[in-house]
Formats: structure tokens, C-alpha cells, sequence
């Protein structure tokens, strides 16, 4: 559904499967932010032709992280037409260990053409800029995906609406979540968009989100 200008918000609500929360960028970007799993997919497709974006308007697939929730159904865009990107440090994790995380859950790994490969800084998109952040401890290769001009930020898994990603699963790191967590709540937020769970929308509550973390949830992780 559209949420904003040119920003369209795809929440998971299937309480008994998991899966990822998708986003879309319109206007001159036409990216899609993690796809989630191939099985949900064609749902997903359904959705955004609801609002009158089909599969052919994507150009761009900016996966947050290489988890099967969130990266999997990439490869149903393997297609010469679209960009799809992962950070750099992630495509060495998913030479690695992150494929064996597919194994976990009884996948198999998924054969994606990453084109687009993603390194920390600026990028531009359509005629926007982004911003880049590594921000590991969910995975090592995890990024922000910071869109200055419209204070949105899109964490992926490192952070919630109160509460933060997993990091028991390989390459994951308290620490580190900790530290990228810290880094990204200085940033000028005023709508964050995550992997899962609810929106929160409003500089304000945007704040509040990351001190109730960083107090109630830190201590623990
Ligand atoms: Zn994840």
C-alpha cells in the first residue's frame, strides 16, 4: 500500500510463517527493498499491482541482508533488466556461512546474479541519492539503506519498533549490533522502515525508539 509520496510499504502480517516486510521506492528510483522468500513473492507482486506497480517497473532489488526472509526470492529476478544488490561484505558471508544458514532451514542457497554490488557511501538512484551504511552485527554484511533528502531510513534487521534483530545466528554479533545501532541512531530520522514488525513514523517516536532500545534492550544483548 502507498504510504508516502513515492514510498510504498508491503507489512508481513502472517503470524504463523515468517517473512520479511518489502518495501517499494517509486518515482525515478523503482526499487524494491528485500523481496523476502520466492514462495511469497507472486503475493507480493500481487500487492504492489494493486497499486499500480508491475514487475517490469523494478529496476533496482537493494536486499538489506543475504537471510532467506529477506534475500531469497531475489532470484526470481535474475533478469538483465534489474540491478540486484548486496553489500560487499555480505557476498563474502554468503560464499561462506550465510549459505549454510539456508541449510538451517532446509533450503537451498539461492542462485542470485548479484549486479549491482553495494559499498559503503553514496549511491544514486534514479535521480536520488542514498546512502550506504554497514552496520553488521544481525550479519556482517548488513547495511542501512538512508535516504537524507527524505529523513527514511531502512535498517533491515538491526533495529525494530522496540526491539533488534536476532544475533545467535552465524556472523552475528552483540557488539557489533550494539555499535551499528548506536551509528545509526544519530542519523536525521523521521520515518524508519524495518525488516519486520510495525513503522514508526514521526521524528519523535523515531528518537524514542532507539533510547528505549538502547536502555531496555542493550543490557541484554
Ligand atoms: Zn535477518
Amino acid at each position: 500500500m502507498r504510504f508516502t509520496d513515492d514510498i510504498y510499504v508491503y507489512e508481513w502480517t502472517n503470524y504463523f510463517d515468517n517473512n520479511c516486510n518489502s518495501f517499494y521506492i517509486g518515482g525515478s528510483v523503482k526499487a524494491l527493498i528485500d523481496p523476502g522468500l520466492s514462495s511469497y513473492v507472486p503475493n507480493l507482486l500481487e500487492s504492489m499491482e494493486l497499486d499500480g506497480i508491475t514487475k517490469g517497473d523494478i529496476k533496482y532489488v537493494i536486499n538489506t541482508h543475504s537471510h532467506p526472509d529477506h534475500f531469497e526470492g531475489s532470484k526470481l529476478f535474475n533478469d538483465s533488466n534489474v540491478k540486484i544488490a548486496l553489500h560487499e561484505d555480505e557476498i563474502a558471508f554468503m560464499n561462506g556461512d550465510g549459505a549454510k544458514l539456508y541449510n538451517l532451514f532446509g533450503l537451498t542457497p539461492p542462485d542470485v546474479k548479484i549486479n549491482l554490488i553495494l559499498k559503503t557511501g553514496n549511491i544514486v538512484l534514479g535521480e536520488e541519492t542514498f546512502q550506504i551504511l554497514l552496520v553488521p552485527g544481525h550479519s556482517p554484511g548488513s547495511i542501512g539503506l538512508y535516504w537524507p533528502a527524505k529523513k527514511i531510513l531502512f535498517p533491515g534487521d538491526v533495529i525494530f519498533n522496540q526491539n533488534v534483530g536476532r544475533t545467535d545466528f552465524p556472523g552475528g554479533s552483540g557488539a557489533l549490533l550494539k555499535k551499528s545501532i548506536t551509528a545509526l541512531s544519530k542519523l536525521d530520522v523521521e520515518t524508519l522502515l524495518p525488516g519486520h514488525m510495525e513503522v514508526v513514523d514521526g521524528a519523535e517516536r523515531v528518537k524514542q525508539n532507539f533510547q528505549m532500545v538502547m536502555k531496555s534492550i542493550f543490557p541484554y544483548i
